[in-house]
Order: C-alpha cells, then structure tokens, then sequence
C-alpha cells in the first residue's frame, strides 16, 4: 500500500492540498486508512471517541452521507462508512454531524457564556470588534478556565480609551470617544496596536461609530497598522445619518492599505439599506477586495446606553424612546428613563429592524453568522443564548430561507477561512476532515431551537446532542459537562 494512503493518520495533508481533494478521498473505501503490514510499528495509536451513524455534513467538501467519525488526540483521525471502535460511542443516528461553531463576534468571554454559546454548538468563541488593549493579559485570564476554544483582537477602541484617558467600560463614555487625537496620540494607538498583534492577537478590532471623533485619517493608520501583520480589521461602521458611507469608509481603508475589513453586524448596522450593503459587499469581492460580514438572526440590537451610539438622542421625539428596553429590568424607556439612564450608564437593547431585513441578511450566502453576544448574571441580549439554533430552526428549517449546508457554511467554514491567513491552525477548524482539529457539532436538524427571550435571555437552545471540543464533549445528550475545559487559546502569528 502507497505510504500516502497512510499520511492522513501521521501528518495532516497540508491546507492548500487538502483543498483541492474531492469528498471521495475523504471517504474513499471503508476506511480512511488501512492497516498496513509494513508500517506494523508505526500504527496509528486507538481511537478513543467514535461518532456513530450519523449524517456528517462538511461544508468544504460538501461531504453529505452517514459516516462514522474516528477522533484521537483532539483530532479526526477517519471517516468510515463502517463501524469504528474506541472506547467511548457517541450514537448519532438520526442525527447532523458537522464543524463546530465559529463565532467572530462575542463579547461575553466568561464561563456564563461560554456555557451558553456551547449549547447553541459554538465550539471557537472570538471577541473581535472591541478587542482588547493587554493580549497578553486577556489569554492569562482565560488559560485552562475555557469550555470553549478562545480568541481575541487588539482594539483601536480599548487602545484609543487608554490613549485618551476614558473611563468607560466596553465602550467610551468620554475623550475616547469624542476628543480628536493629535499625531502623537495617534502613534501611541498604533504602538498598542503593533504589540498586540506581536503578541497573537487574532485581528484588529475598530468601531467608529462609538469614536466618532476618530477621522478618516486615523482610521486608514489603524488599518495600516493591520496590513503590516496580514490581520483583518472587524469593524463595527459609522452609523448616523449615511449608512453607506459608514460601508464605504472602511472598503476605501482596505483597498488603499491592503488589510482585509470585516464588517460586523451587518444587519443592525445596515437596517432599511440591507440590500444595498449586500450589493456593495459583493461588489467589492467581485473587484478581489478582501471584504467580509456577518450578521445576527434578531431585529433588536443591545449596546452601553452612555456609548456615542446615543448622541443626538434627546433631540428625537418622545415615541422614539419606546424602541429602547433597559436590560437590567424589562422595561421600555421614556424621554426621563433615557436621560437618567444615560448619566448612570448600562446595557439597553435597540429594536430598530425589521424581520424582513433580518431575513435578508441571513439568507444571503455573503454573511457569516455572529452572535455580538454578551451575558452577565442571566441579563443580556437573547442572541448568547440562541444566535445559531435560531438559524437552524427558524430560518433553515421552518421558513426554509437558505439549505442546512449553506446555513452551516456561514457558521463554520467561512469564519474560518477569514482568520485562517493570520491564524493557521483554522485551516483545521471548520472542517469535518481526516487531521482537522476534532470540535464537531452532533444536533437533531428536527427539533433544534433557540429557547432564549428578550425576557430570559439566558435560555439555552435545545436539539445539540454532542458538543465536542478536541475531541473532549462537554455537551452530552444535550447537557452541559461543568467539570471539562477543553477549550484553548487560539493565536495569530508572526510571519
Ligand atoms: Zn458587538
């Protein structure tokens, strides 16, 4: 037998080859890979979990067939159309067999939700938009605690503040947001900057809409400082009275600097003028600029009510205040609940999209799927809770607007793919393939469902059976395994 047929066990096919082999090599025969008498020594270690009889779904190779799925070492070690052995079965009959979850866009990094986001089959939980000033300090926080795999950006926003002197929290409240910085405070952000993707830091995080006082200018040295290290910008855009122009400031920074721009959220940022973002979106990737989104399934939003998000409200008229509900309590806020609100600060949700535009955004094969997530104490947005069964349920399977495969290659493969120039080891996440990092998702394509409300947002989804991460599952007949942290840091490099 060829030594190559042997490769897949010892040595991962290379990323660039394995994307170009068709589904029959992943499947080929009964087995992945055959014993061999002349490699007697060198056999390949025993499984330990085997997945069994269930419908494995690969986005990449399209792979769509019942299978079972070998894993040894946090890795897939075979695909098998006949039963394989190891010590632990996880039965799937019946079941979906496919890439974890990959969120680019979740606040929450806490034990709290990294429980929730596993239960909705996140398996990679990225905090990219806002990001973080201290990379080192936020891996060390993290470090053998994690359920789920983690990572971060260095943000223009936590380094403009620290810059700046502002003392909000996620957000600015102050100069960081509103004061324009001089050429040497500028510097200073693009040194923090510069040290943070140095450290490993996934990507770089901006959101101009919460520093409206960052000009075009300081934008562009942001996203120069981002095409030195090959790291793509996710960027919450301008919001006001252009939301195009928001779209356009930042593909015109990509294309003038080189680095790759996501663009988050694409649905609230964009309400009324989905469509038309969607078109600039594919018309700037027709054009081979390197632009991505995402997007959430829900038509209401939920951000820090002192952030500039907020400037210019008190002009608005008295019924405008109705679209703000207060997190910490429920209620819908007045003209008086707002002003208080925002000197004492805190989180409030923004009903500010239609179901029409939310569909749109979803069903269309540009966007990724993101939760923008963020729970403490059980109170937050429902999307922690319930972003991607909400997809799956709601949007796949009830009103049939994109096929379960598309649906899971926006959640999967694409996410990947965005951070895999910077980040290399996700060319093996993403994937149901012989050397891909074993965190796969086993649910009941009939009757998962989010569960979680603006009103219990800390509901879990049901219908995830398994939730594995390297291999370790720490969702088991759809609970929750408290007593496993599989969950790793995952790092850019530094070419
Ligand atoms: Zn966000």
């Amino acid at each position: 037998m060829p030594r190559s047929s042997v490769i897949p066990l010892h040595r991962p096919p290379s990323p660039s080859i394995a994307r170009f082999l068709i589904p029959g090599w992943l499947v080929a025969g009964t087995f992945a890979v055959l014993p061999s008498p002349s490699f007697a020594q060198q056999s390949p270690p025993p499984l330990e979990v085997v997945i069994a009889n269930g419908r494995v779904m690969d986005p990449e190779s399209r792979l769509d067939v019942v299978r079972y799925v070998g894993i040894q070492g946090g890795r897939i070690r075979a695909i098998s159309d006949t039963a394989l052995r190891a010590p632990v079965v996880l039965d799937a009959t019946g079941m979906v067999v496919a890439p974890g979850f990959i969120d680019l866009h979740a606040h929450g990094q806490t034990p709290e939700n990294y429980r929730l986001e596993a239960l909705d089959g996140v398996t990679s939980a990225f905090e990219l938009e806002v990001g973080t000033a201290d990379v080192d300090q936020w891996y060390t926080a993290r470090e053998g605690r994690a359920a789920i795999n983690y990572g971060v950006s260095v943000g223009h926003i936590p380094a403009r503040m620290a810059v700046m002197g502002d003392s909000g929290g996620l957000l600015p409240r102050g100069p960081g947001g509103t004061r324009p910085a001089t050429p040497s405070q500028i510097t200073q952000m693009r040194q923090t900057i510069e040290r943070g993707l140095q450290r490993g830091a996934v990507a770089v995080g901006m959101g101009p809409t919460y520093t409206p006082a960052a000009t075009q200018w300081e934008v562009l040295e942001v996203f120069r400082v981002a095409a030195k290290y090959g790291a793509s910008v996710h960027v919450h855009v301008r919001g006001g009275l252009d939301t195009i122009a928001g779209f356009q400031e930042v593909i015109g920074a990509s294309a003038i600097t080189g680095a790759p721009v996501h663009i988050v959220h694409l649905n609230s940022s964009s309400t009324a003028q989905t469509a038309k973002t969607l078109q600039l979106v594919a018309e700037a990737q027709a054009r081979h600029l390197d632009v991505t989104t995402e997007c959430y399934p829900y038509t209401a939003g939920m951000t820090e009510i002192e952030s500039a998000l907020f400037n210019g409200w008190e002009a608005r008229p008295d019924g405008d205040f109705a679209a703000l509900q207060w997190v910490a309590t429920g209620a819908r806020l007045t003209r008086q609940t707002f002003l208080r609100y925002r000197k004492q600060g805190g989180m409030v949700i923004l009903y500010n999209n239609t179901e029409d535009m939310v569909k749109l955004a979803v069903a269309s094969q540009l966007t990724m799927i993101a939760s923008d997530g963020h729970i403490e104490n059980g109170k937050g947005h429902p999307r922690t809770a319930g972003t991607y069964s909400r997809v799956l349920g709601r949007y796949v399977r009830e009103q049939g607007a994109l096929g379960l495969m598309a649906a899971l290659r926006k959640m999967s493969l694409m996410p990947a793919q965005r951070l895999e120039y910077r980040v290399p080891a996700m060319r093996d996440k993403g994937r149901i393939k012989v050397g891909a990092e074993a965190d796969v998702v086993v649910f009941d394509p009939g009757t998962i469902t989010d569960r979680s409300t603006y009103e219990r947002p800390a509901e879990p989804s049901v219908g995830m059976k398994y939730v594995l991460v390297g291999g370790v599952p720490v969702v088991k007949d759809g609970k929750f395994d408290e007593t496993v942290k599989p969950g790793k840091a995952v790092r850019g490099i530094v070419r």
